[in-house]
């Protein structure tokens, strides 16, 4: 799994002098995807090979990047593959190696440089909320972090309770009643504080609640503003009985359905932009022309479209067809999928990218955008 402390500790790696390799692959789970994917890998570390043997590079840089090369050919020949990509970080001589799995897949590329190259692990991370969910029952509260489909335990906060509060008859009874009240909201209190801790980290975007229905309702009145506005839902579940599986799956569907919620709304901003003559791009054509431009903030994508077009290597311009490119006149190269060139175009132009999954209508139009400028005609 990979997690927010991974992240982090990816993003401050650096080569303190030696060279630094990333590694960004797509892998496909199948035999055949298996194999294509090891003669990726080998292809890519042959391209570094020249440099682990360059002298004018200093011994030690030679010496890691050759370490590098061969521990990213047998680590990754050992990895049990998931659809996606794995991208690797490795530094041999300051014995630097991150390997991490990304749910969808990114360019293949590989980087030597001082610094790690993040920018499509990040592009391809930003697309996931991180949820905190809170499992409340009398005295006990589970925090768990849910993040792309896993799920962990971070701690269990418990209170004192009084055992059994309806053992007592009669007068008695409310006292202890009211004792018992007392005590869950000191409980409820407690499990706030430490979630607005957990919070202020900004380790966390989304928040949901689960326990019994009478206990849930009470406990999210405890919450202030800055929580309730993380807030995407709730749903009733016995701490007792309830499995991991059972609690990852109720979380999984309030965030899927709060992630279509956010995707038909941005499509409507979209068209809403489009309606305003305000700076957007509707359609596959428009929007290869902006990216084409760096103009795109925030790009949306039907989550099946795929199309073939060309791009020109030179200046990345893209397009659905075309021999030549009408920016700087070379050939073009024709391209499988020129939607997955265009979603990795925005992530290095430093944009957003959405991909949309339900059925909205830029279905028809495959793809539009949020632009940071007009464009000029084409
Ligand atoms: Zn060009």
């Amino acid at each position: 799994m990979i997690t927010q402390d991974q992240v982090d500790r990816i993003l401050r790696l650096n080569g303190n002098g030696l060279p630094l390799v990333s590694l960004y692959i797509p892998a496909e789970p199948d035999r055949t995807g298996r194999r294509a994917f090891l003669t990726r890998v080998a292809s890519l570390l042959d391209r570094i090979q020249p440099l682990a043997e360059d002298r004018s590079l200093e011994h030690a840089a030679r010496l890691s990047l050759r370490e590098d090369i061969a521990k990213i050919g047998k680590s990754l020949e050992e990895e049990p593959h998931r659809p996606g990509a794995v991208a690797v970080f490795s530094c041999s001589g300051n014995g630097v190696y991150e390997q991490v799995w990304l749910p969808r897949s990114t360019r293949e590329r590989i980087v030597v440089d001082a610094d790690p190259y993040v920018r499509p692990m990040l592009g391809v991370l930003d697309e996931y909320y991180r949820t905190c969910a809170v499992i409340v029952d009398k005295g006990t509260g589970q925090v768990w972090e849910h993040y792309i489909d896993e799920a962990r335990e971070l701690e269990t906060i418990r209170d004192r309770t009084l055992r059994k509060p309806n053992y007592a008859a009669g007068f008695a009874e409310n006292r202890v009643r009211n004792k018992a009240d007392e005590l869950s909201k000191r409980h409820y209190r407690r499990l706030v504080g430490e979630l607005k801790q957990l919070f202020g980290t900004g380790r966390f975007d989304l928040l949901v609640v689960g326990g019994h229905s009478y206990e849930v309702p009470v406990f999210t009145e405890f919450l202030p503003r800055e929580l309730r506005d993380r807030l995407i839902g709730s749903f009733t579940v016995d701490r007792e009985t309830a499995t991991p599986e059972d609690i990852k799956q109720k979380v999984q569907e309030l965030v899927s359905d709060h992630a279509h919620q956010e995707q038909r709304q941005l499509v409507g901003e979209i068209l809403e932009a489009k309606a305003a003559r305000r700076p957007s791009a509707v359609g596959l054509d428009e929007t290869l022309w902006a990216a084409s431009l760096a103009a795109i903030r925030t790009l949306a994508v039907d989550e099946g479209a795929v199309a073939p077009g060309v791009v020109c290597d030179r200046d990345g311009l893209l397009a659905r067809s075309g021999k030549t490119c009408p920016l700087c006149g070379e050939p073009l190269r024709e391209v499988p999928d020129v939607i997955d060139e265009l979603t990795q175009s925005v992530i290095d132009d430093g944009g957003d990218v959405r991909h949309i999954e339900p059925e909205t209508e830029l279905r028809a139009h495959q793809a539009g955008a949020l632009l940071r400028f007009e464009l000029p005609p084409q």
